[in-house]
């Protein structure tokens, strides 16, 4: 993608295929002139912004090709702070690449994805955080992905790291000075108060490189690992909390030889189950890859969900299970499952030590729905116990991580040079060097490959 900013782009902005109405959005200086030329209704070129018009629009041999409502906003007050016009036209494919070829015609080009954005980035309008949050907007699937997006949109923590930034800035501009007056050894950049500005840079900058953990998994769901021996009922368990046949039941115990992953909001929170290949001593070779796998998801959960069959599974099985797998996981549930099957079974008898109790235990019937929607209950207080997942500044960007630990060994070189006596232009440069990755994220700094790895991952027309 080449960065032009100055002329006139043409998009579809809303899904491609048959819809009640379709909106195609021209941005750039001929934006009006060009739609006004085949626009009847209302003149265009003197309209006001922020203003809809009604009318038809008519090709070059004067057939109507819709009748549609133009909005109008003018430059610098619209999305891009360039002219654009809106056209609400009726959602037929044929009409919407009718209408555009009409402009094409014209002399105006097709946007390149997330072009408009882009140029509101250029623009000044949105800084770099801002226009991927629009990105991570329109991708949410959940509400607490779509709060952090929100967040970010109105600023989120690019305040946070423009504020350090300008102060770091000045001491680096007070070191440099500094080396101008080398032979005078003077120090205009008092080195205690860097000291502490640095430190106090690098707290911020760790808790973001630590929220970004907890912003990812909220992004692509919380992972929930569900074991439990051969045929306690997992995949059975799976299917009742998404309501539908996906995994594998069965009556042959280690049929789930792989992990099955599947995705469920509750409540707004976005949750990534993980069916996982029963906990037992394996017997064959794909059964012990599956139990080793088994570990592995559990290791990097953020909840499990032990389940166990409670006419098949006593408490001392359960508890040597978990002393061999160690599932003392700070989140843990367990589901005392089949109680259908065996309903007097008293859930206290399989408390062990801190790690099963009342808080944590759940009786159930995964075939007949028994409890699940309290377990659902369950699930969604163990994670939102955790405050950090109403934090305001949480990072949910790979690229702003990688930026920030970058920084922040920056940061690390700026102490360490300071406490060994290095010389000024050395600090200067680390601090430079720190301002470099923290100007990358808000797009102080940027580069065309940047830019192009960024709104690539846009659709066409945002
Ligand atoms: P997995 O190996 O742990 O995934 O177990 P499955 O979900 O495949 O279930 C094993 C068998 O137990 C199947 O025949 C299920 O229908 C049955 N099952 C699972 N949950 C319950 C339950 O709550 N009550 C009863 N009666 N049977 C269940």
């Amino acid at each position: 993608m080449t960065i032009h900013r100055s002329d006139t782009i043409i998009a579809l902005s809303t899904p491609q295929g048959i819809g009640a109405i379709g909106v195609i959005r021209l941005s750039g200086p001929e934006a009006i002139q060009v739609v006004d030329k085949h626009f009847f209704g209302a003149n265009l070129e003197k309209a006001a912004s922020h203003t809809v018009h009604y009318g038809k629009i008519r090709n070059e041999t004067d057939d109507i090709l819709d009748e549609c409502l133009v909005t109008i906003f003018r430059a610098p007050r619209s999305y891009t702070t360039e002219d654009v016009i809106e056209i609400s036209c009726h959602g037929s494919p044929y009409i919407i690449q009718e209408v555009i070829q009409l402009f094409l015609r014209q002399g105006i080009r097709h946007a390149e994805p997330g072009e408009f954005t882009m140029r509101s980035f250029l623009n000044g309008q949105l800084d770099l955080v801002q226009a991927e949050a629009v990105a991570d907007l329109i991708e949410s699937e959940s509400k607490a992905s779509h709060d952090v997006a929100i967040r970010q949109m109105r600023g989120g923590f690019s305040k946070t790291i423009k504020g350090l930034r300008d102060k770091l800035i000045e001491f680096a501009s007070l070191i440099e000075l500094e080396l101008d007056f080398s032979e005078e050894d003077v120090e205009f950049a008092d080195r205690r108060l860097l000291v502490r500005l640095v430190t106090e840079t690098q707290a911020v900058v760790r808790g973001l490189i630590r929220s970004f953990e907890l912003g990812n998994v909220l992004k692509k769901g919380i992972p929930t690992v569900i074991a439990g021996r051969p045929n306690a009922g997992k995949s059975t368990l799976l299917n009742a909390l998404l309501e539908e046949e996906r995994a594998i039941v069965s009556d042959i115990p280690g049929t789930t030889r792989d992990t099955v992953e599947e995705h469920l909001n509750i409540n707004g929170v976005l949750f990534k189950f993980i069916d996982t290949a029963g906990l037992r001593a394996a017997e064959d070779a794909i059964e012990k890859i599956g139990v080793s796998r088994t570990m592995e998801k559990i290791g990097a959960s953020t909840l499990v969900i032990y389940v166990v069959d409670v006419t098949e599974t006593s408490p001392y099985d359960v508890w040597s299970d978990i002393k061999v797998i160690d599932i003392r996981h700070p989140r843990l549930i367990v589901l005392l499952n089949k109680m259908d099957l065996a309903p007097h079974t008293k859930p206290e008898t399989y408390y062990y030590e801190e790690v099963i109790h009342a808080g944590n235990t759940i009786t159930a019937s995964a075939k007949n729905r028994m409890n699940i929607e309290y377990l659902k209950e369950k699930i969604l207080d163990s994670v939102l116990a955790d405050q950090s997942t109403q934090d305001a500044s949480m990072v949910t960007n790979a690229r702003h991580y990688d930026a920030l630990v970058k920084a922040e060994e920056c940061l690390d070189r700026v102490l360490h040079g300071i406490d060994t006596g290095i010389t000024g232009d050395f600090v200067a440069q680390d601090i430079r060097h720190a301002l470099h990755y923290l100007g990358e994220i808000t797009g102080e700094i940027h580069t065309d490959d940047l830019l192009e790895s960024i709104f690539s991952r846009f659709c066409i027309g945002k």
